[in-house]
């Protein structure tokens, strides 16, 4: 079987210095908030050009630590691209606030900025733009809307680490970025993990006392937080992995390059990369009105795919009752019908690749 992504096969390219970082944390008796979780937001900061990086425990705690940070909460609306996963939406929602869904553009699977403005009244506090797959926003013109109405944007980062924007990268253009080390993510710990980014001195404190009970002091919270820390044996791991990060992205590119031409022909659309960015294909997703048939034929040949996502989120169950129905948000719709990922991962070799294209042809 053709795996969607070898997450096996990549620890055996870094076997040698990923058991030595796990040991080397063992032996120090340091779990939560050490060296490791400092040193990696130093780097990560660097790496993206930030100000601040903050350690957490998952890309969602992220989501609603910067929510919280903002004071979005009852009353307020925040604006979400339709199609993405489940999380982007499920933070608004946690706060009490409302999701307000906007949908994507056919081609690029973003936030449509042609229907951003129309969304906003006075009660919308924050625009979420996700760079879905690992393709940036439009953040010029987020941006630029965000600034019109005194909205705050927070990236979701999660599936995007390492990629640019106008030479940008990701997480250090909104006010707040969020990003996930889940273990299938471009950089993935080895269990959950996530890290909020920014440049604003004051929410980078507010954020950090959200995410040990509110407090500065031990002992004296003076907000009401929660308790998500990103622990030192993960951040070990990915100190480790940031350091063969852009190789591994460069790879992505490199196996998405060798799919479009090959794929272009055989009735399958292929992805589309907007310009003035760097897509670093987190996902290489294909699309099909025959998007069931075609994974189920390839399961049988042995090959794997996915459907990210099955549902678009003003259709969730956590959505009901806010005004949605189907028909309302016809790309995102049309989008979760034929939308398919296959595999695509550094470690993907020349033979796989054209054995899954051979099958994707001979079905499609
Ligand atoms: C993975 C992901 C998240 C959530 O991250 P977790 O670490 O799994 O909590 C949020 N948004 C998007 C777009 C994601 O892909």
């Amino acid at each position: 079987m053709i795996p969607l992504l070898d997450l096996v096969a990549q620890y055996h390219t870094i076997k040698p210095e990923i058991d030595s970082a796990i040991l080397s944390v063992l032996e120090s008796g340091k779990f939560i908030l050490g060296p490791q979780e400092k040193a990696f937001e130093s780097e990560v900061a660097e790496y993206l050009g930030v100000k601040h990086a903050i350690g957490l425990a998952s890309g969602t705690d992220a989501l609603v630590i910067a929510l919280r940070a903002l004071d979005i909460g009852p009353g307020d609306e925040v604006i979400v691209p339709a199609y993405s996963f489940f999380a982007t939406a499920g933070c608004v929602l946690t706060l009490g606030a409302t999701p307000v869904f906007v949908d994507i553009d056919p081609l690029t699977y973003l936030l449509d900025v042609n229907l951003l403005e129309k969304a906003i009244i006075p009660k919308t506090k924050a625009i979420i733009p996700v760079h879905l797959y690992g393709q940036p926003a439009d953040m010029d013109e987020i941006m630029a809307i965000a600034a019109r109405h005194d909205l705050k944007v927070i990236e979701d980062n999660a599936q995007a680490f390492g990629a640019s924007y106008k030479g940008q990268k990701t997480g250090a253009i909104g006010h707040i970025g969020c990003l996930s080390f889940f273990p299938s993510k471009n950089l993935g710990a080895y269990g959950d993990a996530g890290m909020i980014t920014t440049n604003d001195d004051l929410l980078a404190e507010k954020m950090r006392m959200l995410r040990v009970h509110g407090w500065k002091k031990k002992y004296y919270p003076e907000i009401l937080g929660y308790n998500s820390r990103l622990d030192e044996l993960q951040a070990a791991v990915l100190r480790v992995k940031l350091k063969h990060l852009d190789k591994w992205n460069a790879k992505r590119r490199e196996l998405a390059a060798y799919y479009n031409p090959k794929l272009a022909g055989s009735g399958v659309t292929v992805p589309f990369e907007a310009p003035n960015r760097t897509h670093v294909y987190h996902l290489y997703i294909i699309r099909t009105r025959m998007r069931n048939e075609l994974k189920q034929k390839l399961s049988e040949k042995g090959i794997a795919s996915e459907i990210y996502y099955p549902q678009p989120l003003h259709l969730s169950q956590p959505c009901q009752g806010l005004g949605w129905r189907e028909g309302l948000l016809p790309v995102s719709e049309q989008a979760s019908l034929e939308n398919l990922a296959i595999p695509i991962y550094p470690e993907l070799t020349g033979e796989q690749i054209d054995y899954i294209l051979s099958r994707i042809k001979l079905i499609t």
